[in-house]
């Protein structure tokens, strides 16, 4: 058992050598003052002692094995507006991200938060069960300007990302993960952790190539979801109800109502967005029900119906 030893037992010459005071006959009252000093800091100068406000010391020589980041997430969005405003919101309204990447070239990537806070980027957000992500994530704006509307019947057109900007993002990416050990299956866009509400980083996101990078999970395997696609074309897509099910199993929040309506056609337009993003019609379809089936359904896993 460790006893902590309080400053005030500190021997005297040990607060001289650490002081490098040297005493000499008439620096007696100036050597006390000095003592009454360092006996009210003398903790500070031991690595092994912090102290309370207080003024109890806390002995910090241990430290625990079971223990982790409080990072669990991390979760990218787009801003829609430019970088001045990006900038202006962040910093100035009730919202914020850990960190903003610009739309410049070169890119420049601020940090708006400390990564020890929370940023409030996410909102209501949920995911496999996880609720209120603000508080276990880090969050990462990319200025880019979402979609726009375009033709007669107001189609949603979604702008590339640049290269440049994705190569700025990479190893941003790369640091947070690593320093906080964040599940390459925990690394989501705010539309799949919100998706009643969000769509971003959208279909545009290059999600393919952050899993090429080994940030992301591999992509499902090609040749498993031709064969599951195959299957689902010949029997017939499954129905609504099998579709919540998979995307509640996957980690979106989908209420299970076994019909089809607004809030799963949203959920599901983010995890075409994603996974299938040259059509992100949120209508269920034997392709996305093949890639869903797969990614549910380990190798080694026992088939599913
Ligand atoms: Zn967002």
């Amino acid at each position: 058992m460790n006893v902590v030893m309080p400053p005030e037992s500190f021997p005297l010459s040990r607060l001289r050598e650490k002081a490098g005071v040297r005493v000499g006959a008439t620096g007696r009252s100036a050597l006390i003052a000095l003592i009454v000093l360092l006996l009210g800091g003398c903790a500070a100068l031991d690595p092994r002692y912090t102290k309370t406000p207080g003024g109890v010391p806390i002995d910090i020589t241990y430290n625990s094995k079971g223990q982790d980041s409080r990072v669990l997430f991390l979760i990218l969005h787009y801003t829609v507006v430019d970088l001045p405003m990006s900038i202006k919101i962040l910093t100035e309204q009730e919202v914020s991200a850990h960190y903003l990447l610009s739309d410049e070239s070169p890119p420049r990537i601020f940090r708006l938060v400390d990564e020890s806070r929370r940023a409030w980027h996410s909102g209501p957000s949920v995911w496999k069960g996880h609720r209120m992500l603000n508080a276990s994530s880090i969050g990462i704006e990319i200025v880019h300007p979402g979609y726009r509307i375009v033709g007669p019947d107001k189609q949603r057109v979604f702008q590339p990302f640049s290269k440049e900007q994705i190569d700025a993002l990479i190893p941003l990416v790369k640091d947070i993960v690593a320093r906080h050990q964040i599940r390459p299956d925990r690394i989501l866009g705010h539309g799949e952790v919100s998706p009643q509400f969000k769509v971003d980083p959208g279909p545009t996101f290059p999600w393919a190539r952050l899993a090429a990078e080994g940030i992301l999970p591999p992509l499902p395997d090609a040749s498993r979801v031709a064969a599951r696609r195959a299957e689902f074309d010949t029997n017939g897509v499954p129905d609504i109800a099998w579709f919540q099910k998979m995307l509640a199993e996957h980690g979106y929040a989908v209420e299970q109502t076994g019909k089809s309506d607004e809030q799963t056609k949203n959920v599901l337009t983010n995890f075409q967005m994603r996974y299938r993003p040259s059509n992100h019609s949120g209508l269920p379809d034997a392709e996305s029900a093949a890639l869903l089936w797969v990614l549910t359904t380990p190798l080694d896993h026992k088939a599913k119906p």
